[in-house]
C-alpha cells in the first residue's frame, strides 16, 4: 500500500518526539496511562517480570500511577502488598474467587456488607462453594461453624447498618488456631481507627503481631472522599498469599483507570483530617439522637452501651479518650411509627441526601428493613425501624437543625 499524505502526517503525529519531564518536582505525582508499554527489545520483552513489580509490561499489570497508590495504601493500612480493583465489592469478590474452590466453605458475619452475602448466595453457590452466616457477637457460634471445609472467614468491624463491633482479636486468634484465612472488610476503619495488621496496637510488626491475613477496603468511601470514584484495594503482608490473589486478579482482567487512581491519590493526604471531622460530627448527632423520645436506640460503637462498645475500646482506643470512629451511625425509631412516617421523615430532610455509599462531604440518610437483612432480629437490638446516617462535613449544628425540623413535622412524640 502506498503511503498517503494523510498517513505520513499521522505517523509524524503519532511518533512525535516526547520526553517525560525531568526535574519537574511538583506536589502531585504524574498520571501515567497505558494499555501498551514498550519494550526496548524482544529479548527484554521475554525476560521482563511484572509479578514482582521489577518492570512495567502491560497497563493491566500496573503503571507508575497505580504502583504509587498501592504503596501509599500499604502505608495507610500497615500492609506490605496491595492490589487495586474497580470497586470495593470487586475487592471482596477477588478475595473470594482467588481463595475458594468448589467444595470449600466461607463464613460471613450475619451483619456483613449485603452485597458480600449476595455474592456468596449467587456466584459462589453456583461454583459449588458453600457459605454460612455466623453471629458476629458470639465467638462460640463462629467456633462451632468452622469445619475442615472452611477456607475463609470474613470479618467486618463494625458490621454494616447495625454497627455492632465484634471481638476482632479473639476472632483472628480463632482463625489462626483453626488454620483458616481471615479477611477483614476494613472500609469503616479505613486504616485510621485501628491497624488491621497490628490489632493489639503494640506496633511490634514481628511474628507475634496479631494481624488479619487480608484487608479489603472500599476506597470509594474515605480514601476517595468525594462520592465520585469507585475503587477497592486488597492488602496483605504475606508474599505467597498476595501472589495467589494477584494471579487471580490478572486472570480476571481487573484494573483501575489512571484518572481514578489520581483522584484517590489527590484525596489521600487529607484522609485523617476528614475522618476525624466526620467522626466528631457523627458523635454530636448520635448524642443528640440519644435525647430524642422518638429514638429507642442509637447504634454507634464509640457510644457507651452500644453493641460491641467494649470491643471498639479494646481495638480502637489504646489510650482512653483517643479512639477514632467513622462518621456512620444508625438509630432505631420507636416501632409504633409506621414505615411511611419514617420514610416521610427521611424525605423531608434538606441537608441529608438519600443515597447509598458514604465518605463524601454531603451527609446521607437511608432507612433499612433490618428484619429482611438478618437471620433473626438480633437480641441486642431494640425493635423498631432502623435509619442509617452518614455524617458529611457540614456544621453539626446545621445538621441537628435539619433533623429537628423533619422530626417535629413527621415523627411527633407519641
Ligand atoms: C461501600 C462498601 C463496600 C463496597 O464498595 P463499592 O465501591 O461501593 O463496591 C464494601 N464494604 C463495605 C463495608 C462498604 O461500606
Amino acid at each position: 500500500m502506498q503511503d498517503s499524505k494523510f498517513a505520513k502526517g499521522m505517523t509524524g503525529l503519532i511518533h512525535h518526539p516526547y520526553t517525560p519531564p525531568a526535574g519537574f518536582a511538583a506536589p502531585q505525582p504524574g498520571v501515567f496511562k497505558a494499555s501498551t508499554v514498550y519494550f526496548p527489545s524482544v529479548a527484554d520483552m521475554r525476560q521482563m517480570e511484572w509479578k514482582d513489580k521489577s518492570a512495567y509490561t502491560y497497563g493491566l499489570h500496573g503503571t507508575p500511577t497505580t504502583y504509587t497508590l498501592e504503596e501509599r495504601l500499604c502505608t495507610l493500612e500497615g500492609g506490605r502488598q496491595c492490589l487495586l480493583v474497580p470497586s470495593g465489592l470487586a475487592a471482596l469478590a477477588t478475595v473470594a474467587l482467588a481463595l475458594l474452590h468448589s467444595g470449600d466453605e466461607v463464613l460471613l458475619p450475619d451483619n456483613a456488607y449485603g452485597p458480600n452475602k449476595a455474592l456468596a448466595e449467587g456466584e459462589l453457590h453456583h461454583y459449588g462453594i458453600t457459605h454460612q452466616w455466623y453471629d458476629p457477637m458470639n465467638l462460640q457460634d463462629l467456633a462451632s461453624k468452622i469445619s475442615p471445609r472452611t477456607r475463609l472467614v470474613w470479618l467486618e468491624a463494625p458490621g454494616s447498618v447495625s454497627m455492632e463491633f465484634p471481638d476482632l482479636p479473639e476472632m483472628v486468634r480463632l482463625c489462626r488456631a483453626q488454620g483458616v484465612w481471615c479477611a477483614l472488610d476494613n472500609t469503616w476503619g479505613a486504616g485510621l481507627a485501628f491497624k488491621p495488621f497490628d490489632l493489639l496496637g503494640d506496633g511490634s510488626g514481628g511474628q507475634g503481631t496479631l494481624a488479619v491475613d487480608i484487608s479489603a477496603h472500599a476506597l470509594t468511601k474515605y480514601p476517595s472522599g468525594g462520592g465520585d470514584v469507585l475503587m477497592g484495594s486488597v492488602i496483605t503482608r504475606d508474599p505467597a498469599l498476595h501472589l495467589k490473589i494477584k494471579l487471580c486478579h490478572m486472570r480476571l482482567g481487573l484494573g483501575v483507570g489512571a484518572n481514578d487512581a489520581e483522584t484517590v491519590l489527590r484525596s489521600l493526604p487529607s484522609i485523617a483530617l476528614r475522618y476525624a471531622a466526620h467522626d466528631q460530627t457523627a458523635r454530636a448527632l448520635a448524642a443528640w439522637w440519644q435525647a430524642q423520645a422518638q429514638c429507642v436506640q442509637v447504634l454507634h460503637p464509640a457510644l457507651a452501651g452500644a453493641p460491641g462498645h467494649a470491643h471498639w475500646q479494646a481495638v480502637c482506643e489504646h489510650t482512653p479518650g483517643t479512639g477514632l470512629a467513622a462518621g456512620l451511625f444508625s438509630v432505631i425509631l420507636d416501632a409504633r411509627y409506621a414505615c411511611a412516617q419514617v420514610d416521610a421523615f427521611c424525605d423531608h430532610l434538606k441537608l441529608f441526601k438519600i443515597g447509598y455509599s458514604w465518605g463524601g462531604p454531603v451527609s446521607l440518610v437511608v432507612p433499612y428493613d433490618l428484619a429482611a437483612m438478618r437471620q433473626s432480629w438480633p437480641a441486642h437490638l431494640q425493635r423498631g425501624t432502623l435509619v442509617r446516617f452518614s455524617a458529611g462535613l457540614e456544621s453539626a449544628q446545621d445538621l441537628i437543625g435539619d433533623l429537628s425540623q423533619a422530626l417535629q413535622d413527621h415523627l411527633p412524640v407519641l
